[in-house]
């Protein structure tokens, strides 16, 4: 199964993605997740995608595709694998279907009012965890590793409203373009809680694998 996980930022697809691969055991592939390791660890694809990440703006579409068109080839994603974060535009679609043949587009569909909340009152953990802040009661630590949590860099206000503008004019017409495909599902719940919106998701996967 190959899937797709759309979504605006904030729309819970990291958090979904954990659970759909744990579920289905499915390699979980997040561009976003790629372009922070590669800054952490002061590569040039690293140094060429600080100032967009910083920013809240898409990396180059010549580095992204490249990455993900090399990272599909590796052995462990025949099996399938869900794509987190790609494709993030129209063009990125188009180069994925010459190299990639996908089954699904899973659309996590949230009101846009609560974004900018979600997002900027999101905490993370280096295991992978997040959290808002809303039911952190002032701890700083996961409660699953029990490590340091802390704010992504482009999880601020300012930035923020960059990455949804960036989504509204950009990823959003991609919700269009795999509808044309017959390959679009939409969770329309996307507000209710993470557990809902998994059985939502679940339900999707287990009537395709099951037809
Ligand atoms: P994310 O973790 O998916 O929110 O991505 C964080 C940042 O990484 C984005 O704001 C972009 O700067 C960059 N990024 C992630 N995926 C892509 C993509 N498919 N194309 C271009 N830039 C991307």
């Amino acid at each position: 199964m190959k899937i797709i996980l759309l979504g605006a930022p904030g729309a819970g697809k990291g958090t979904q993605a954990s659970r759909i691969a744990g579920k289905y055991k499915l390699l979980h592939i997040s561009t976003g997740d790629i372009f922070r390791a590669n800054i952490k660890n002061g590569t040039e694809i690293g140094k060429i995608a600080k100032s967009y990440t910083d920013s809240g703006r898409l990396v180059p579409d010549e580095v992204t595709c490249e990455i993900v068109k090399d990272r599909l080839s590796w052995k462990d994603a025949g099996q399938g694998y869900m794509l987190d974060g790609f494709p993030r535009n129209l063009f990125q679609a188009q180069q994925l279907d010459k190299f990639a043949d996908i089954d699904i587009c899973l659309n996590i569909d949230v009101d846009e009012s609560l974004l900018m909340d979600r997002i900027c009152g999101r905490r993370m953990c280096a295991c992978g965890e997040s959290y808002h802040v809303s039911t952190l009661q002032g701890s700083e630590t996961c409660a699953k590793c029990g490590g340091k949590l802390y704010q992504r860099p482009d999880d601020v206000p300012e930035t923020v409203k960059t990455r949804l503008s960036t989504y509204k004019s950009q990823t959003a017409p991609l919700i269009e373009y795999y509808k044309s495909q017959g390959k679009l599902y939409s969770v329309t719940s996307g507000e209710g809680s993470p557990d809902d919106v998994f059985v939502q998701i679940c339900a999707i996967l287990d009537k395709f694998l099951n037809d």
